[in-house]
């Protein structure tokens, strides 16, 4: 569901981007001076970097594309060269643009500047010792999480990340999960020493950016400054909470009656009962909480099966889906370079995702579908990104990426909130729609998926911002991780922790420096760009009965703001579509109100909160 295609400017920093700037603030000040540049080399500077950069993207998205679908070690080293080629290009040009540093240019320029600068996650000081040391740190770390495995006492075989993945999702014994987590959670310590290094080098990076540290260069790409970006997240996760109280409640009653004494009547749930390593999502431990009739009265993966559905019309479904509301058909190109079915003959990388290879329309999927349900969802949340990559197409380089890194995610998943009854019954694959009895079964479903989330994706960034700012020192770095799950999360582990642990090390995006914060802002945003295109789709029923299929008012609103992409700050695309300047978690309350009436009558009289 990741967007790995499209290979813009911006991807390139998520993915790696490491920068030894080669300047600081001290060095430019005692620098001779030099001719002053003007606006006419800043353009000239931007057009050729915008054109090195597509060419470069286009490359590099060829070769990752046949890596992806054909892995051998060739093809794996010639993507490995084609993206070090454009993170280099990348590098050299942000460095270059500080030269036009304090120069007055036209908007346009002056945000185009700003991006090429800001699209760093990580910023190597100048020394060049230090910075090699930091691109070492970063690999080493990287590399001892992806190699991680547990090898039980006394068992022949190691259990990867996946193995553990599929066995705290489906395991019910209460030993045997712990034992997984506890398993999993022993790969992190031995990155310790290097994480406590890599925060100092970072901020010394940042520094000499100009930046407080690491933390606040993150923050400072959404168009505001970093620390009233860090308020609006409390702000959001402070409208949504109460919500998050109750369904917390309403689980750990549930899993009290399922596991016994092992989950308190107060307090914190144990972090390993939730169905997921992190406790980040609990859709897995569905069927362990849910209440009787939850089942919907009808099974769309039968539904698909029955009707023979293939894999080309699977795809059909999700493009019908956009041309219903007033999008251009996917190009001829999309339907014959796309990869639907997983190859019979060679190892690909199944992991589902959107790609536009030359940065115009030539769009595809990189799939192995599967004629399921998850699978028709998925297919509409890819379909999101390539109809976003094609609604930005015409502009310029440096702005054809989402409004901010939340936005891409969002959309495909605020399509994929259209998948309802109704939508169903539309296509003709259902025949007539469940009554509302059985909404309850499917939003808390939905919840255990998506609310669950939000204290976990608002977290990890709160404990490295502080990491990063010292608020947190490296004796504290376990302890105040567990902090932070608790106030949030309301989790806690069964075994006792201390500092010769490293929890945070045990989650993919800490020790490989990806920042996390965007998919608290995509789960915001989806319900809020839900919530208003309901309005312009005339709904007036539930929002979760509601589908935007067929309405050409949130088509337009819809394109209006995609084919902004990231020309302008965040808050005009977010008006776009929804007539508000900020981003509102009540809309997430409005869709689940239902939901949440039902969980105060279970959890009356029961202790809730923690
Ligand atoms: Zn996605």
């Amino acid at each position: 569901m990741i967007r790995l295609g499209s290979l813009s400017f911006s991807w390139l920093a998520l993915c790696l981007a490491f920068v030894n700037l080669g300047f600081s603030q001290q060095i430019s000040k005692t620098k001779p001076p030099g001719k002053a540049p003007t606006v006419e080399e800043a353009k000239a500077f931007v057009e050729e970097a915008e054109a090195r950069l597509l060419a470069l993207s286009v490359d590099a998205s060829r070769a990752n594309w046949v890596q992806s679908t054909y892995i051998t070690e060739d093809t794996e080293i010639l993507s490995a060269q084609a993206n070090e080629r454009a993170i280099a290009a990348g590098v050299d040009f942000a460095k270059r643009a500080t030269r036009f540093d304090g120069l007055k240019v036209p908007a346009d320029l002056a945000r185009k500047m700003k991006l090429l600068k800001l699209s760093l996650t990580l910023a190597a000081p100048s020394n060049p010792k230090e910075s090699e040391e930091l691109t070492r740190l970063v690999a080493s770390m990287e590399g001892t999480y992806g190699k991680g495995k547990y090898c039980p006492e006394g068992q022949e075989k190691c259990l990867t990340l996946e193995d553990l993945t599929r066995l705290l999702a489906n395991s019910r014994d209460p030993k045997q999960l712990l034992d997984g987590w506890v398993g999993w959670h022993r790969i992190a310590p031995p990155m310790r020493n290097d994480f406590k290094r890599y925060v100092e080098l970072a901020n010394k990076g940042a520094r000499e950016l100009g930046f407080a540290d690491t933390g606040a260069m993150w923050r400072s790409k959404y168009d505001m400054p970093p620390d009233s970006f860090a308020k609006e997240l409390d702000r959001l996760w402070n409208q949504v909470r109460p919500f998050y109280v109750s369904l917390h409640a309403y689980v750990r009653n549930q899993l009290r009656e399922k596991y016994g004494d092992v989950v308190p009547a107060t307090g914190l749930i144990p972090a390993h009962l939730l169905g997921n390593m992190w406790a980040q999502s609990w859709e897995n431990i569905f069927p362990l909480v849910a209440p009787q009739g939850a089942d919907p009265g009808f099974d769309l993966t039968e539904i698909l099966k029955k009707r023979n559905t293939d894999h080309r019309q699977m795809v059909k479904y999700g493009e019908q889906f956009f041309t219903s509301l007033g999008f251009e058909l996917l190009p001829k190109t999309f339907w014959e370079r796309s990869q639907f079915v997983k190859p019979s003959d060679r190892e690909v990388v199944c992991h589902a995702s959107a790609w536009d290879i030359d940065n115009v329309d030539d769009l595809r999927i990189k799939m192995c579908i599967d004629i399921t349900a998850e699978d028709f969802n998925t297919i509409h949340h890819e379909l999101g990104h390539n109809f976003y990559q094609r609604a930005y197409n015409r502009q310029p380089m440096l702005f054809r990426d989402s409004a901010n890194d939340g936005f891409h995610e969002a959309v495909g998943d605020t399509i994929a909130l259209s998948i309802t009854p109704e939508y169903l019954v539309k296509l003709g694959l259902l025949i007539k729609s469940p009554d509302a009895s059985k909404d309850i079964g499917l939003l808390l479903r939905t919840a255990l998926e998506k609310i669950a989330f939000l204290p976990f994706g608002l977290l990890i960034d709160q404990w490295r911002w502080k990491v990063f700012s010292g608020e947190i020192p490296p004796e504290k770095y376990n302890e105040t991780w567990w902090q932070l799950r608790q106030k949030y999360q309301g989790v806690a582990p069964s075994v006792p922790r201390s500092e010769k642990d490293f929890d945070p090390g045990a989650k993919y995006h800490v020790p490989a420096n990806v920042p996390y914060t965007r998919y608290f802002l995509a789960h915001i945003l989806q319900f809020q760009f839900h919530r208003a295109f309901a309005q312009s789709a005339g709904c007036q029923g539930p929002l979760n009965r509601c589908s935007i299929y067929e309405s050409k008012e949130a088509g337009r609103r819809l394109n209006d703001m995609l084919s902004l992409g990231l020309s302008k700050p965040w808050p005009d695309a977010l008006e776009a579509i929804t007539d508000q300047r900020q981003m509102d978690a009540t809309a997430i309350l409005d869709y689940f109100a239902p939901l949440q009436k039902w969980l105060d009558e279970q959890n009356k009289g029961k202790p809730v909160g923690w």
